[in-house]
């Protein structure tokens, strides 16, 4: 169950509204990279978790997360707290709401939508979604993605702090970047608590092509270094004496049944196209100046419609 504190984990003391600052915070309410995400992202993996350790430490984050979301939630209230007084009491004159919507990058939505309070939507007033979770119930890809996401979150907070010179607020984004930090800590301790954690899964890799690197975009600016060259690396820049790497001849084939085969024979046969057939199309008919070369019905060749007469005939000097 859920028990509610009233005080945050974070104290916030923001120095002056600013609604501007304020959506560029949603980033991290409402965002891909958000409070929000990361909380829903350990809930859900913790729900699903049976190892007690993991579970234990999915439940503590996502709730940490949430205590997050309410501490980021509550500087963007704050931040907005002057312009949505003024939107709800009409209190602005007409060409300061046009410089407050609109001509500060405070969307449109923000203030007649959601009347200044915090929404759910990024900085850009797109709506979250559960998209943004991309768990998938095995803990060794699901920490690694969870340790990307810490990631992301620190960079994303250390933008914001970049874009702030309020004391209170760059502190209280400190602590939120910082917390990251000790998360990402956490998962990948969790992740090397797993032993054999790699590959990811149950099935090994098939062990011919575990060590191959595919030099597949060759030419200048070739690189080599520890990641395609050395003991561990069979390096493949003769792609045509490997493909297929399976050595069959890399066409695809199915077996189909006896009625399967007569109805794609039929479709193939209905859809077949002739390629000494070299019809007059619409382009043809509606070609104008600019079509490029196009069908000569007569010889069934190609003519240039700068050459046709019609063109011609228009273009004549007067
Ligand atoms: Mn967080
Ligand atoms: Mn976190």
């Amino acid at each position: 169950m859920f028990m509610h504190n009233k005080r945050l984990q974070y104290t916030v003391r923001v120095g002056e509204t600013n609604p501007r600052l304020a959506t560029m915070m949603l980033e991290q309410f409402g965002g891909a990279d958000g409070e929000l995400a990361a909380a829903m992202r350990y809930f859900t993996q913790g729900l699903g978790e049976d190892d007690a350790g993991r579970k234990d430490l999915l439940l503590d984050i996502a709730t940490e997360e949430l205590s997050h979301l309410e501490v980021i939630g509550s500087i963007i209230a704050m931040l907005n707290k002057g312009v949505k007084a003024q939107l709800a009491e009409g209190q602005m004159e007409e060409v300061e709401l046009y410089r407050t919507i609109g001509g500060t990058g405070v969307s449109a939505k923000e203030s007649l939508l959601f009347g200044g309070g915090p929404a759910l939507i990024d900085s850009a007033g797109v709506p979250w979604t559960a998209a943004y979770v991309d768990s998938r119930s095995e803990p060794t890809a699901d920490l690694r993605s969870n340790i990307a996401a810490e990631s992301r979150a620190k960079i994303v907070y250390e933008r914001l702090i970049n874009i702030t010179d309020d004391p209170g607020i760059k502190e209280a984004l400190g602590f939120l970047m910082t917390r990251e930090i000790a998360h990402q800590k956490s998962f990948e301790k969790a992740l090397y608590a797993i032993e054999d954690n790699f590959p990811p899964g149950k099935l090994p890799a098939v062990e011919r092509f575990a060590n191959m690197y595919v030099n597949a975009s060759q030419g200048e600016g070739d690189m080599t270094g520890p990641w395609n060259e050395g003991a561990q690396w069979d390096r493949i820049d003769d792609l045509a004496q490997v493909m297929p790497v399976d050595g069959g001849d890399g066409t695809a084939s199915v077996k189909l049944s006896v009625d399967e085969l007569k109805v794609a024979k039929k479709m193939a046969a209905r859809t077949r196209s002739d390629p000494t057939a070299n019809p007059t199309t619409g382009a043809d008919l509606g070609a104008g100046p600019g079509a490029g070369r196009i069908t000569d019905g007569d010889q069934g060749g190609a003519e240039d419609i700068a050459s046709a007469p019609a063109f011609a005939e228009a273009n004549a000097p007067e």
